[in-house]
């Protein structure tokens, strides 16, 4: 018997991917950093590569050993290694590891040497996000110190990238900016002599509205999962994979005037049901959906009242006919009228991205739905804690 549950239909993660697969010619890498955006790492790449994706994209090293580890053969590219990590792991498990600066080049190729294997590295251009990678003026030293290390047979040069500061807003200059930059960055490598198999720069947002972008291989994320970073409705069609829920624990009539939760940041405005879910910022509940967070429960959205607690939040239920052990549902894919994620999002001022992510790692029992391997198995690595069976 289940109190709350984050159910991932993996079915969706591998359909929405094949979705993106049609509508391009690049291959894919699904992201599947931060626990898959909180649906679980290794389901979700599963499902992925079911769906077509080729490459898995995550940050660290330690998320592309536990790819490795759980068997994932596919190339697999961690961007995101702070200096001292054992990298020579990462080499000799064959996972792509970038470089954007001289140090994580000179990195690379330590880590080459201990593993006496070329490193598969990815040499990243900073267009204008000003994050990872090397700025232009920084771009010819890194390229020659990669095409020394590659003629030494220290390293072989995989993939050149970048990553986007607003493909979110299609048509906002930075974008055709930042391709122009990019563009520019091939063509000084091509006279280094470095020509790699693998251009990429486009996240979600540029896979679904810039085919210019996509070069040799796309890197979604929040796509995968079925949410669209766009505004407005997807271009095409996304199927949201988490839904979290919980049975409410307990309901109790109260008058008017009374104030709910820490603070008694909500009162109520005649007499009513208040309704209890055990759900709260210990699970993932941002404590920003104090008095905001929309939850569809019996046959009507409704409005978190007062404070979320770490465990537990309440709704105001009016008269309606609610009772312990009905289900409440935050968000899902909205076929039962249920909010999605991006109403979450945008309903506390935050990213559809943040609101799943913040369910991963949580100790809420993680439930597998569908036909792809990973389903719906206890004894998958992915999955915890529930029984797995798919039913309620
Ligand atoms: C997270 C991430 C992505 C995926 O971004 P989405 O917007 O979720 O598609 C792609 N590339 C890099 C470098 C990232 O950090």
């Amino acid at each position: 018997m289940w109190q709350a549950e984050v159910r991932i239909d993996l079915d969706a993660i591998r359909d929405n991917v094949a979705t993106l697969r049609a509508g391009t010619t690049a291959e894919i890498m699904a992201v599947v950093k931060a626990d898959g955006y909180g649906h679980g790492m290794l389901p979700a790449a599963r499902a992925a590569l079911a769906g077509g994706a080729t490459w898995l994209g995550v940050a660290t090293l330690d998320e592309a050993l536990t790819l490795r580890r759980a068997g994932l053969t596919v190339p697999v590219l961690a961007w995101l290694n702070a200096p001292g990590m054992p990298l020579h792991e990462g080499a000799e498990a064959g996972v792509d590891l970038n470089a954007g600066s001289l140090g994580q080049l000179g990195e690379l190729v330590t880590a080459a040497r201990r593993a006496q294997r070329p490193v598969r590295a990815h040499l990243k251009l900073d267009t204008g996000l000003a994050r990872g990678g090397a700025t232009p003026a920084d771009w010819p030293a890194l390229l020659e110190a990669a095409a020394k290390a590659q003629a030494d047979g220290e390293l072989e040069v995989v993939g050149i990238w970048s990553h986007f500061v607003y493909a979110d807003a299609p048509g906002h200059e930075t974008i055709d900016h930042q391709l122009a930059v990019f563009a520019e960055g091939l063509a000084t490598a091509e006279r280094y002599g470095i020509e790699p198999r693998y251009r990429h720069i486009a996240n979600s947002a540029a896979t679904l509205t810039r085919p210019d972008a996509h070069y040799d291989l796309v890197r979604p994320g929040v796509a995968i999962y079925g949410l669209c970073p766009l505004p407005g409705p997807p271009p095409v069609r996304l199927r949201p994979a988490m839904t979290a829920r919980a049975r409410i624990t307990q309901t109790k009539r109260v008058p008017a005037g009374q104030g709910v939760s820490y603070g008694h940041a909500y009162h109520t405005s005649r007499e009513a049901t208040l309704a209890l879910v055990p759900l709260g910022y210990g699970d993932g509940v941002p404590r920003h959906a104090s008095n905001v967070g929309p939850v569809l429960l019996g046959d009507a959205v409704r409005t978190i009242a007062g404070r979320v607690c770490m465990d537990q939040f309440v709704l105001d239920c009016g008269d309606d006919p609610v009772a312990a052990g009905d289900v409440a549902t935050l968000f899902g894919p909205g076929d039962h009228g249920e909010p999605t994620a991006t109403d979450w999002a945008d309903a506390i001022g935050t990213i559809n991205y943040e609101i799943v992510t913040r369910f991963g790692g949580s100790r809420i029992p993680r439930v597998y739905d569908g036909s792809v391997p990973g389903s719906g198995g206890s004894d998958d690595p992915g999955s915890r804690g529930a029984d797995g069976s798919g039913q309620v």
